[in-house]
């Protein structure tokens, strides 16, 4: 019944026989996973309990939101759920991009300098420091900013990190996740070290990480190890799947102060901000999150055994560990890219029947390719492929909100492969 099923939806025998090979052998690395989503969904319950989230919290507030109690509560479940003083979360934060910009815009003065030690950032901060010149850029307002590589083996330059921390350097990011490159994404613990050595090296410097896609992926959050500022995007883990919209910044009350100054207005912070309805999703997205983002880390396990086996350099390796739900697989060629892309997008309930196309997307340097067919836009916890049209081709996977979703979208991304006569199995 079950290959029947599966050939209804475009997978053939040949395809579904290789993918259960596979998992044959992913049995113990998917009840780790399974443990640690467990341990984070006690987390989130807690948080949740202790602030005694309760119905009237779901209620939608409009115009200024003053005494907007159901999210000065969420606010208090996300500082207490990562373990900080305080937390900003709010629907009037757009996006990622919008979160890292307030939480650096906010903390960073003229004459400041802002320091990553892991090299290049993510594609769209680029413009948001100023690297890539443009308005309203940090640089613009006067901040400096600087990077120290990654070594060639992908661990921390400590070296160059020690020379490049000066009297100026007031705020340093760490992006955990690998977003659109082929190094490693960092473990707490490897983050937690480094921001261990730069407080050494200047002990008021501000430790900012940038961790979407690494929430709930491992038992700790950068936050248990020293982090001023973390932030993300309620699109991606966060979110569980349910927020339509939003961002976070949880850390030190003097750094989430400042945030709340620089999103709304000096003076104001965060006694203002509708919820405009979107409480339930919420509060009921970071409490699903913990079991939606297990079921993306077997999918991108899933996807890297596949990959793997069928000779494709992936990264990270089928075995090894993993701390964010972020799959790369270099392909080689834009043919192989726009294959598996479309098996992706052919697995979706929403939007199965498009054909996704390269296109020039707004924040990106190269022509970026796209697979999603998403309950929410452009949402990547849930199940979606994408990636720069650039050598080594490597298509980044993330998400799936079930599993069983996930497994069908990588089962047909090789179909596609093989349809195209790239792969043969
Ligand atoms: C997605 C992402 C961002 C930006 O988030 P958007 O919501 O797309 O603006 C920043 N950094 C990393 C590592 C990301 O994965």
């Amino acid at each position: 019944m079950m290959n029947e099923m599966y050939r209804q939806l475009g997978v053939s025998q040949a395809v579904y026989e290789f993918g259960e090979s596979i998992l044959g052998g992913l049995t113990e690395r998917f009840r780790e996973i399974d443990a640690v989503a467990e341990y984070n969904q006690c987390k989130v319950l807690a948080a949740m309990q202790k602030n005694r989230v309760n119905a009237t919290h779901f209620a939608a507030t409009t115009g200024y939101g003053y005494d907007d109690e159901g999210r000065d509560n969420l606010e208090r479940v996300y500082a207490d759920c990562f373990h900080t003083e305080a937390a900003l979360v709010r629907p009037q934060i757009t996006c990622g991009t919008h979160a890292l910009t307030v939480a650096l815009s906010a903390n960073l003065r003229p004459g400041d300098e802002l320091l990553s030690p892991v090299g290049r950032p993510y594609d769209t901060l680029e413009e948001v420091i100023g690297i890539r010149p443009s308005p309203c850029s940090l640089a613009e307002y006067g901040v400096s900013y600087r990077e120290v590589e990654l070594l060639p083996d992908g661990t921390f330059d400590y070296e160059g990190i020690h020379r490049a921390i000066t009297e100026k350097t007031r705020l340093i990011t760490i992006q955990r996740s690998k977003g659109y490159a082929t190094r490693p994404t960092f473990s707490v613990e490897q983050i937690g070290e480094l921001i261990a050595f730069c407080k050494k090296c200047k002990p008021d410097v501000l430790c900012m990480v940038d961790n979407c896609y690494g929430e709930f992926v491992e038992m700790r959050e950068p936050s248990d190890l020293g982090a001023d500022m973390i932030v993300g995007s309620l699109i991606k883990n966060p979110g569980g799947g349910l927020a339509p919209i939003g961002g976070y910044i949880c850390g030190t009350r003097e750094c989430v102060d400042r945030c709340a100054y620089r999103l709304s207005a000096p003076g104001l912070g965060q006694e203002v901000g509708a919820n405009l309805g979107l409480m339930p999703a919420f509060y009921q997205g970071l409490f699903l999150s913990p079991t939606v983002v297990a079921s993306a880390v077997k999918s991108a396990v899933f996807a890297a055994a596949c990959y793997e086996k069928l000779g494709f350099r992936v990264v990270p390796g089928s075995g090894e560990s993993r701390h964010d739900i972020i799959q790369a697989v270099e392909l080689g060629s834009k043919e192989a890219m726009v294959a598996f892309c479309k098996g992706i997008q052919s697995a979706a309930a929403v939007d199965s029947y498009v054909t996704p196309e390269p296109w020039a997307m707004p924040g990106y340097e190269s022509e970026v390719i796209m697979a999603a067919g998403a309950f929410v836009q452009g949402s990547s916890i849930e199940l979606s492929a994408d990636g720069p049209i650039r050598p080594p081709y490597a298509v980044y996977f993330q998400g799936g909100l079930t599993w069983f979703h996930g497994k069908l979208g990588i089962l047909l991304s090789m179909q596609k492969l093989a349809d195209t006569g790239i792969i043969k199995l």
